[in-house]
């Protein structure tokens, strides 16, 4: 086994993860109840057979991070579990107060490397080769020798992660560059619910300070959200308040911002006994001290960020694509059970969840060499080519800051047919003017260019607001649209 990684091993969305994991393990708590809470969030696109996988699988993968070494934190000798927003019930996991993805990361980093398996870092996937219908390997640039490499390969398995670098204002890691979902769309792969993105409610707004999530859980704590004149806003938006879905409370705040006229609101946890915020809470309470804020004595000023995205590589239950040999996994999969919103803390579930089931397959694959494999059977009526744009006239090149400013302002948390056409425009142009791409930065331009397009033509098309899809020119969810948007290379 492989790995290729374009940073270090340790770079990724994971490490950043700070609420936890959700598991239907807690006192009154069922598969079957967190089943329902997913399937609500989801706003009528959740896969229910991907959904059952991922609640009935949920305990057993836990019980292997724990064997694997993660330390969840405990509460009287039993695991302790918090509620986040749109679950019934406590049941999330979490490691380190607000650590969960490093302890994560770190136990997993450590595994592989105790089962000596090959890491390359600084490697960056450049192209995923395909003959026939299967796959073939990979091409990657060695970043630090500008040497690039093919390596052949039975089964390929994309976990690129996500593209919040598409916004100017997102929780995620310099890595999040679409990579994956571009990649896989030029080699053939089919795309879908790419127009679903998820904006966090909470990260810090604090001057100066780089933008840091204010986990969910924090108003699982028992924080609460203010404006600027220290009311407390969310009944006004939601009947369930402060823990509605996170769709409902960013739009909320963005509306509480524009009718006070500022940029930012407050996650007040003064309230609060402080030993709790700094014991449950260390990396957010450090984070926010270093800056000059402690949150125990002053509320946090806070705004939405661009933070999951729901779409990417259409996969079935066992993470296999429409390539023979092509699986993806974690962020960049679409596997079905997040549908139009993710619930809370089921992302790192479904790493887990899915990717146990890629290398079972993968392994019955080997063992069974003439074992056919099962891809999806997608009927190709129901999948779309990228629209043609034709271009006029010579575009300069894109540039990043051009490229999340355009993302945030025509494709953010409020979107209009007028905003999302005029970007598509402009990422088509961008994607013909872009050059050679030889490092880097220039392939990771390419992707972010190529999985904006793919969001921004899914976002202009979907003519209706669900989910985490919000068109003030269609606000209302509309029955013809409860249906996927699949694109694929003609
Ligand atoms: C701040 C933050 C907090 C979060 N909190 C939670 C939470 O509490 N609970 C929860 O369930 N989810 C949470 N999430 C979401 C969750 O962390 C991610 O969805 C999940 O960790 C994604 O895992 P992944 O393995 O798919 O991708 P990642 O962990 O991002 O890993 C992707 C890897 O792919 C590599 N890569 C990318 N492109 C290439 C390329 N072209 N070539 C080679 N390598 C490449 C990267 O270097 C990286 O190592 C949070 C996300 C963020 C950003």
């Amino acid at each position: 086994m492989l790995v290729i990684t374009k940073a270090s091993i340790d770079e990724c969305n994971t490490k950043y993860a700070q609420g936890g994991i959700a598991a239907a393990i807690g006192l009154g708590d069922s598969p079957e109840i967190h089943f329902q809470d997913t399937i609500a969030a989801g706003a009528g696109l959740c896969d229910p057979e991907a959904v059952r996988i991922l609640v009935d699988e949920a305990p057993d993968r836990i019980r292997d991070l724990i064997h694997f070494g993660v330390d969840f934190d405990t509460q009287e000798g039993e695991v302790a579990l918090t509620k986040e927003a749109a679950h019934t019930l406590p049941r999330i996991l979490h490691a380190g107060g607000d650590a969960t993805g490093e302890h994560i990361e770190r136990a997993l980093s450590r595994m592989a490397q105790q089962a000596k398996v090959r890491i390359l870092e600084y490697f960056l996937a450049t192209d995923i080769l395909v003959k026939d219908g299967r796959v073939q390997g990979v091409r990657a640039l060695d970043c630090r020798t500008g040497v690039e490499e093919e390596f052949e390969a039975n089964s390929v398995i994309v976990a690129t992660g996500g593209g919040g670098r598409l916004f100017k204002t997102t929780t995620n890691s310099d890595i999040a560059t679409g990579d994956g979902v571009a990649l896989a769309y030029l080699a053939g792969a089919e795309i879908t619910d790419m127009e679903f993105f998820q904006f966090h409610p909470t990260a810090l707004r604090l001057p100066g300070a780089p933008v840091f999530l204010i986990s969910e859980a924090v108003r699982g704590e028992g924080g609460v959200l203010r404006n600027r004149d220290g009311e407390k806003f969310m009944s006004r938006y939601d009947t369930v308040g402060d823990l509605a879905p996170r769709d409902i409370v960013a739009r909320a705040i963005v509306a509480e911002m524009r009718r006070t006229g500022t940029e930012r609101v407050y996650l007040d946890v003064t309230h609060l006994p402080p030993r709790l915020v700094v014991s449950r809470f260390p990396q957010i309470y450090g984070y926010c001290l270093n800056w000059g804020l402690d949150i125990t004595r002053a509320p946090i000023p806070v705004a939405p960020a661009a933070h999951y995205m729901m779409g990417g590589i259409r996969t079935n239950t066992w993470g296999e694509t429409n390539i023979t040999g092509l699986f993806a996994s974690g962020e960049v999969a679409c596997t079905g059970v997040h549908g139009a919103n993710r619930l809370a803390s089921n992302s790192l579930l479904e790493v887990v969840v899915f990717a146990k089931r890629i290398i079972q397959r993968t392994q019955e694959i080997n063992q069974h060499t003439q074992t056919q494999l099962i891809t999806p059977s997608p009927n190709p009526k129901e999948t779309v080519p990228l629209p043609e744009r034709p271009v006029k006239g010579k575009t300069a090149l894109p540039n990043l800051n051009a490229l999340e400013s355009l993302h945030w302002e025509k494709v953010g948390i409020q979107r209009s047919g007028e905003g999302l056409l005029e970007a598509v425009k402009t990422l088509a142009a961008w994607e013909k003017a872009l050059g050679q791409v030889t490092d880097r930065p220039s392939y990771e331009m390419r992707s972010l260019v190529l999985a904006g397009r793919l969001m921004t033509e899914a976002a202009l098309m979907r003519e209706e607001s669900r989910g985490a899809h919000y068109r003030s020119d269609f606000p209302e969810p509309l029955p013809k649209w409860q249906k996927h948007i699949i694109f694929r290379k003609s």
